[in-house]
């Protein structure tokens, strides 16, 4: 049985969790009015459930292919792809006036979460669109945008990002990737980019290539690289594709999981490409696209971790296994197994809350230009993407185990789930890279973004006593003790803040996770049971991290790479 999207949840989110009304409060945002909202959900919904959900299995066992320097795309994408882009869903979020809805991130958002469930390989292809959608949206001069963005909204083209070189992974700035002025505006790109995804496609009529690479006067480090558009075909006078430009797939790379992904190695040998943004500001321009893939890789994690407890759940009613003394018959009325479905559960639903927080604070940003909401967002964005793909991968996780020795066999897809995820929590900015995104430029402004975020948890706490007393008092508990670790943190030198960081992360999502489960308790008394066991259950963990996080690194580097298991 293929997961069913969770409309209801993102709308009970939107409407009693994040404040969705504030962002539809806003001029720029007026028309994401509640029926919108629903008409939005619940046509994602449907196509995710009818024509997405089915192809998940079938790109698993059929990856894509090269042949002949085409990448074939696994059976039945092209059906899925037709759905997403003919519905709109690639242009939810991009500019009206090139063919876009103009509508709120966190709807975008909404959707994308779903389409992750129904299957993440699918699903990259519009999410890195999006991505230079945005990016194009903010930096391009306005050519490039016309020829661009219409193509690009509708999923006539498709669009990657092409930052990863052998050499230059999390270190970007090592990258060797050439351009040379031709002398007629456009360059001439040079260099071998590997890991890209959807780097080639039978479902599109062009491939634009946004590409990082270094003009002859760039300096050393990610100060000197620049942006450039190049597309596989190279629009003629009308703006269609024409002649073949100067890049090619190299190779296809074989993978844990996300086999219907085709993830390329990409070689550009003088391809012609224009410059996007200013020259030496390519990280800039890169980073609008980056940002945005984060969240939505975050929110990749939720969407998986929804189907595979989904798939659990259901298995787990199904599965019987000796008396379990309860009304349940199935393993679901075992205690052990009761727990890990809740634990889930409300994990899912913590990192949900999270993202759309986030997506949240990014529509507000946008709307109102207030600092405080850009703060917000560019706090939100690294502890989105790190919880989302570790609930991603925990949850698929336990989805296994709840199948026992069939979640180890391929044929029941729970694996697939923990095969496709494993990647999230790696690309787009490990979430190490994430974890030092926040303590170190995310707490830069002495913390105030963090401490202003933590003031509001403490103060819906405060507002929750008289409901729910002792749930809301360990939540305020909870973020008091967080503010003071906030404090010690930023008072450590940085390879201290450092080696804490991943700890801090997590501890800073279960305080806000449990802030998201108080607030839906407090709007509808059916949600206090899951929100008791985020807070009972899942919360005390953040004083243990807490903890770790203000270990500091001389325990670490008292161990020699030897004892760590390096050839001496
Ligand atoms: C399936 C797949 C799809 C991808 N898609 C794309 C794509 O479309 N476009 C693209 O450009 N790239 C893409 N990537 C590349 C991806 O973004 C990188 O793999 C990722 O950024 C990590 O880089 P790396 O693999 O070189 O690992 P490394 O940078 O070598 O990292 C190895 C380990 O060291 C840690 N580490 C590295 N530097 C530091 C540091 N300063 N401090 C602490 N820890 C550190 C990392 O966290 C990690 O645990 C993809 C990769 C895969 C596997």
């Amino acid at each position: 049985m293929s997961p069913r999207a969770p409309a209801a949840d993102h709308r009970f989110i939107l409407d009693h969790v994040v404040g969705f009304a504030e962002v539809a409060a806003t001029d720029r945002f007026a028309e994401a009015t509640p029926d919108t909202v629903t008409a939005i959900l619940t046509e994602a919904a449907r196509m995710c459930d009818d024509v997405v959900a089915p192809l998940n299995r079938d790109g698993d066992k059929h990856p894509a292919r090269l042949e002949n320097g085409i990448v074939r795309s696994s059976p039945g994408y092209d059906r899925g792809y037709r759905a997403i882009s003919e519905g709109g869903w690639i242009g939810v979020s991009a500019a009206p006036e090139w063919g876009g809805m103009g509508l709120p991130h966190t709807l975008a958002t909404c959707v994308n979460e779903m389409l992750s469930g129904a299957c993440l390989s699918l699903q990259l292809k519009p999410l890195l669109t999006q991505g230079q959608i945005e990016a194009l949206e903010h930096h391009a001069d306005d050519t490039i945008k016309a020829l661009y963005l219409p193509k690009l909204i509708s999923g006539e083209w498709s669009g990657t990002m092409n930052l990863t070189e052998p050499q230059a992974g999390s270190d970007v700035g090592a990258l060797k990737s050439k351009a040379e002025p031709n002398g007629d505006g456009s360059y001439a790109v040079t260099g071998q980019k590997i890991f890209i995804t959807w780097g080639d496609s039978d479902l599109v009529s062009n491939v634009c290539h946004l590409v990082l690479a270094r003009l002859p006067d760039g300096a050393p480090g990610t100060r000197g690289i620049s942006l450039f558009m190049v597309p596989k075909f190279l629009p003629d006078a009308a703006g269609n594709p024409g002649v073949a430009n100067s890049l090619r797939v190299v190779s296809l790379e074989h993978k844990l999981g996300i086999h219907g992904s085709p993830t390329c190695v990409m070689q550009f040998d003088g391809a012609t490409g224009w410059l996007v943004g200013a020259p030496h500001k390519g990280m800039a321009a890169m980073f609008t696209m980056m940002n945005n893939a984060r969240l939505g890789v975050g929110m990749q994690g939720v969407g998986v971790a929804e189907a595979a407890l989904q798939k659990a759940a259901t298995f787990a009613v199904d599965r019987v296994q000796g008396p379990t003394g309860t009304a349940e018959a199935g393993i679901i009325g075992h205690a052990d197994v009761r727990r890990m479905l809740a634990e889930a559960r409300a994990q899912v639903f913590a990192a949900r809350a999270i993202g759309l927080a986030c997506a949240k604070a990014i529509d507000m940003a946008t709307a109102t230009a207030d600092p405080k909401w850009q703060a917000r967002a560019a706090l939100l964005t690294p502890i989105a993407k790190a919880f989302g793909t570790d609930t991603g991968i925990e949850v698929a996780d336990t989805g296994v185990q709840i199948h026992g020795g069939m979640g180890f066999i391929e044929e029941t897809g729970a694996a697939q789930y923990l095969r496709d995820a494993r990647i999230t929590a790696i690309y787009e900015g490990t979430n190490g890279i994430q974890a030092m995104d926040l303590v170190g430029r995310k707490l830069a402004d002495n913390g105030d973004a963090a401490f202003r975020l933590i003031g509001e948890v403490e103060a819906n706490a405060k507002a929750a006593r008289a409901a729910l007393p002792d749930l809301a008092g360990e939540v305020w508990q909870a973020a008091e003790t967080l503010r003071e670790a906030t404090e010690a943190l930023l008072a450590m030198a940085p390879q201290d803040r450092f080696a804490g960081a991943v700890p801090y992360l997590r501890a800073f999502t279960l305080v806000l996770g449990a802030d998201a489960h108080l607030k839906a308790a407090g709007a509808d008394p059916a949600r206090t049971p899951l929100a008791a066991v985020m807070i009972r259950r899942l919360l005390p963990a953040h004083a243990a991290l807490i903890d770790r996080a203000l270990t500091g690194a001389a325990d670490l580097y008292a161990l020699s790479p030897a004892d760590l298991g390096a050839p001496a």
